[in-house]
């Protein structure tokens, strides 16, 4: 099968001839649909955060289940699935209470055991599947507990963005910031997933809605996904301006760009008793900074994994969210590559020419 391949950091990928190996034990084969185009790949692609090459990457995926290893009962051959870049056991102390994105037991990424054969190779040497995944492939074989299953009826190339992006923003915003109805919200940053802070701020019926970022036509974007006010910050201190809009501060801001900076604005434009939310994927030996008194006033700065997901309940609601049209996901693909462009697909996501990409694959 064809596969993208990183050879090593700050290198474009290589489209290379792979194999790929039966799903054992606990695993199952997808042929991949559709893969969506994240910042985070980039983070990897940069070195900003560390990853063994040669590595396939891509985590933002949907596709079709095509055979299952022994011991799967959850999916079959020919369900509609999204991939999830976290499996999850079931069994453990985190999954058993609410919080599967947490789990980090060893065998819910290899239920075949530590010591199964690699699942793709190249020239017969191991290739590393980035997040269990490794989505711009024709193919992937992944664990049991990191497919989700998805309504007949959604369309493949848009459930892939309910595997990152959507429920990365959304989630931040319901499940781990819990915003209720009437309240504020600020996001800094409107990439992939700061826009989807601003659809889980409509679904949560927040009262305003302040968009920040750097480039207008990123908060146009912001805009038509709902945000009510936009704050170009380069042109005004967005922390006062958003101080200024009401009076107090925001109840919640949503850091999602991964940026320290932007995480201690983010803090100083909650009021007493708000909340700061780290959603962007700040660079890997990074320390953010907080002015110490304001703990005071009770205000707090918490981490949102993965919009703190319910894998199997939350994902085919934001799918069922989508067939009712109760959320946008057709407006946030602007741009589709063939996966020999895969490069040029980072390239302009560097330049903040796009609001999401999508490779579609299919083999
Ligand atoms: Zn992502
Ligand atoms: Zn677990």
């Amino acid at each position: 099968m064809k596969a993208a391949v990183l050879h090593a950091v700050n290198q474009p990928m290589t489209i290379e001839q792979i194999e790929i190996r039966k799903p054992l034990h606990g695993e199952v084969l997808v042929r991949t649909v559709a893969s969506g185009v994240c910042h985070s790949d980039l983070h990897f692609i940069d070195g900003l955060w560390p990853t063994p090459t040669p590595v396939v990457l891509g985590h933002e995926a949907a596709g079709v289940v095509e055979e299952v290893g022994d011991g799967v009962t959850y999916v079959k051959a020919g369900d509609p699935v999204v991939l999830s870049f976290a499996p999850f056991c079931g069994n453990c102390r985190d999954c058993v209470t609410g919080s599967p994105h947490l789990c980090t037991n060893p065998s819910a990424r290899f239920p075949a055991g530590a010591g199964a054969a690699p699942r793709i190779t190249w020239n017969g040497n191991p290739v590393n599947q980035f997040a269990n995944m490794g989505s711009f492939a024709e193919y992937m074989v992944v664990p049991e507990g990191g497919v989700v299953k998805v309504p007949k009826d959604m369309p493949l190339d848009k459930a892939a963005l309910v595997g990152c992006s959507v429920m990365t923003g959304i989630g931040a915003v319901l499940n781990t910031a819990k915003v209720v109805e009437g309240e504020t919200v600020a996001v800094i940053g409107t990439g992939g997933v700061g826009l989807n802070v601003i659809q889980g701020a409509v679904l949560a019926n927040a009262s305003r809605i302040i968009a920040i970022d750097v480039l207008d036509n990123k908060l146009e974007y912001a805009k038509q996904m709902g945000a009510t006010h936009t704050i170009n910050a380069a042109n005004e201190d967005a922390v006062k301006a958003v101080q200024a809009l009401t009076g107090f501060g925001v109840d919640y801001a949503f850091e999602a760009i991964g940026n320290v900076k932007a995480a201690t604005q983010a803090f100083n434009m909650v009021r007493r008793g708000g909340t700061a939310v780290i959603v962007g994927m700040m660079p890997f030996t990074s320390t953010i900074e907080v002015p110490g008194a304001a703990f005071l006033g009770e205000k707090k700065m918490i981490g949102s994994f993965y919009g703190s997901t319910r894998f199997r309940v939350d994902m085919p609601r934001l799918c069922e969210f989508y067939l009712a049209g109760k959320i946008k996901l057709d407006e946030l693909v602007t741009r589709r590559y063939e996966l020999g462009q895969i490069n040029e697909a980072f390239d302009a996501m560097k330049k903040g020419e796009v609001a999401r990409s999508i490779v579609p694959i299919s083999a």
